[in-house]
């Protein structure tokens, strides 16, 4: 992989969106001078970035809408340090323990549109760097059912979540039951995508679930 992408760097460069530093979507010098999420989100979603500041919003739409997938491995690096880090308190205060890896889920019609989901190149990039074995991913057992309006399109919050009322399905529910689950987003806004997918799980028998996500 490494060697792949040294060859492809020699005849397709890629330079940072922010700085211009070839090298990568966008560095970790950029990263870590980005802002982290300080909007209140509720206590067991964590997001990492705050999504207004441009080259965060800029990169997780490369990654989403035009195939860039090395910013997963970007955005995995990230995530699985603050994972870890909530990870070693979750495990002693609350015994938060072998849980499973949940990419929140895209319609197989989006699927067919932008052949891939990326949320769940993320979860795989998390995996390849859980050397430990921390968590095992599964992204077979939440499924979106249908394509939902656009949550941002709607601004009243009652209408938002009765648009994604029932909008997963758990496949393979012996997988989850009294399992600890972590749910990865690229981005929340209101959260109530997470909230739905966490309602979905909960009724389905998985023990406690806490949401990872790159932007806020
Ligand atoms: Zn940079």
């Amino acid at each position: 992989m490494y060697f792949l992408n040294t060859i492809l760097d020699i005849f397709f460069p890629i330079y940072c969106l922010s700085c211009h530093k070839r090298g990568e979507y966008i560095c970790l010098k950029c990263l870590l001078e980005s802002p982290q999420a300080e909007r209140e989100s509720e206590k067991w979603i964590h997001p990492i970035y705050d999504y207004r500041h441009p080259p965060i919003k800029k990169a997780l739409w490369l990654l989403k809408y035009s195939g860039k997938k090395r910013l997963a491995q970007t955005f995995a690096s990230i995530l699985y340090e603050r994972i870890l880090e909530e990870l070693a308190d979750l495990s002693i205060m609350e015994n938060f323990r072998k849980p499973i890896l949940i990419p929140i889920p895209i319609s197989k019609q989006r699927r067919r549109e932008r052949g891939y989901n990326q949320t769940e190149l993320i979860c795989r990039e998390l995996i390849k760097l859980d050397r430990n074995k921390n968590f095992e991913l599964e992204s077979n057992i939440l499924i979106k059912n249908h394509e939902t309006v656009h949550q941002a399109r709607i601004k009243d919050r009652r209408e938002r979540l009765k648009n994604l009322a029932g909008s997963f399905t758990i496949k393979n529910l012996e997988k989850i039951k009294n399992r600890n689950i972590i749910l990865i987003d690229d981005i929340t806004t209101t959260g109530a995508t997470l909230n739905e997918a966490k309602k979905t799980l909960k009724i389905a028998g998985a023990k406690k679930i806490v949401a990872f996500t790159v932007a806020h």
